[in-house]
């Protein structure tokens, strides 16, 4: 009787530490809040609502970063600002998109941070009345901005805005799969099953990478933006990330990672994951064209490495990227 009872604390000890200390973390965040710009707030509420109710299924904390000039279409303005209220009632976050989606280094640094004050009127609010605290921007297009002077008098409106910033250390480039299944809806499941083994071949790459730059596996960051194809496959994207053991935490809490003090001297408009950006400011001990990447029909291909540090821009592969690819 009392090695059975010292056998069920060994093993209950075991599982107690196990998610203690050694589970991943990953913190779930959406942009593009509340969907694509040209779909009614009828089309947007089901997307919301399967996304919002499979969070809550699996107890996943999330932040949605907003876009306000989406809320403005003709006569749907309370409907589409509804939207947003049920991630607030649900007990999500909302965060600072930038009303309009420009990109920082095609931007007037003024005109920029005008739009940033503009992209929280609706979003703070809610948040407010609902007792939460309001105080994080995603760029758009993950673009922190060039020149480095740009950059950092950008940095320093934000401070003075209490703003901070929210990083990506998983891109699983969602917007694509999305896109093509805009494109083509018969290619639905085949879409589906490439956006899924892409999201498992990155989320492999990104514990490896971050192993190796950090001797452990960093909290992490996902980006994943609201669309069609998410609201489609999100139990199957929350499944996977447990299949890779990750416990699902707030944005707080997975920047509390030390990790994210680390040295970022990249700067460019590309929508690049920050152990990238820290690799490249650092060490440079990563074959980054290990790092999966889509062709034209979103099959894996090895990657094209650009980056640019002090306005030294270089290529450190034969590859050329398609500059015409933009996250949505
Ligand atoms: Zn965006």
């Amino acid at each position: 009787m009392f090695f059975r009872k010292l056998k069920n604390l060994i093993i209950l000890n075991a599982i107690f530490f196990y998610h203690l200390g050694y589970a991943n973390e990953v913190a779930i965040t959406f942009d593009d809040l509340p969907g694509q710009q040209d779909l009614s707030a009828q089309k947007l509420e089901p997307i919301n609502n399967q996304i919002i109710t499979t969070l809550r299924k699996f107890n996943a904390p999330a932040i949605g970063f907003v876009n306000e000039y989406k809320l403005y279409s003709k006569g749907q303005t309370k409907e589409k600002i509804a939207i947003l209220k049920s991630w607030v009632d649900n007990g999500f976050s909302l965060g600072n998109h930038t009303f309009s989606h420009h990109s920082l280094t095609n931007s007037n640094l003024d005109e920029y941070e005008q739009d940033v004050l503009k992209g929280e009127t609706i979003s703070k609010k809610l948040m407010n009345e609902a007792g939460m605290d309001y105080h994080y921007f995603r760029y758009p297009y993950l673009d922190m901005g060039r020149p480095l002077q740009k950059r950092t008098a950008f940095e320093k409106f934000l401070k003075a805005q209490n703003l901070i910033i929210a990083p990506v250390t998983i891109n699983t480039d969602d917007w694509k799969f999305n896109r093509s299944l805009n494109q083509n809806p018969k290619s639905k499941d085949e879409v589906i099953q490439k956006y899924l083994a892409y999201t498992r071949a990155r989320f492999a790459f990104y514990e490896k990478v971050s192993k190796k730059l950090f001797n452990r596996n960093i909290k992490h960051v996902w980006l994943l933006h609201v669309n069609l194809l998410n609201s489609l496959v999100i139990n199957d994207l929350l499944k996977i990330a447990q299949e890779y053991n990750y416990n699902f935490v707030t944005l707080d809490a997975a920047l509390k990672d030390l990790a994210y003090l680390s040295t970022d001297t990249f700067y460019a408009a590309t929508n690049q994951s920050w152990l990238y950006r820290w690799d490249l400011s650092k060490n440079k001990v990563i074959n980054w064209s290990d790092e999966p990447v889509l062709d034209n029909n979103l099959a894996i291909i090895p990657n094209d490495i650009k980056f640019a540090i002090k306005d030294d821009i270089k290529t450190i592969n034969k590859q050329t990227v398609a500059e015409n690819q933009t996250p949505d």
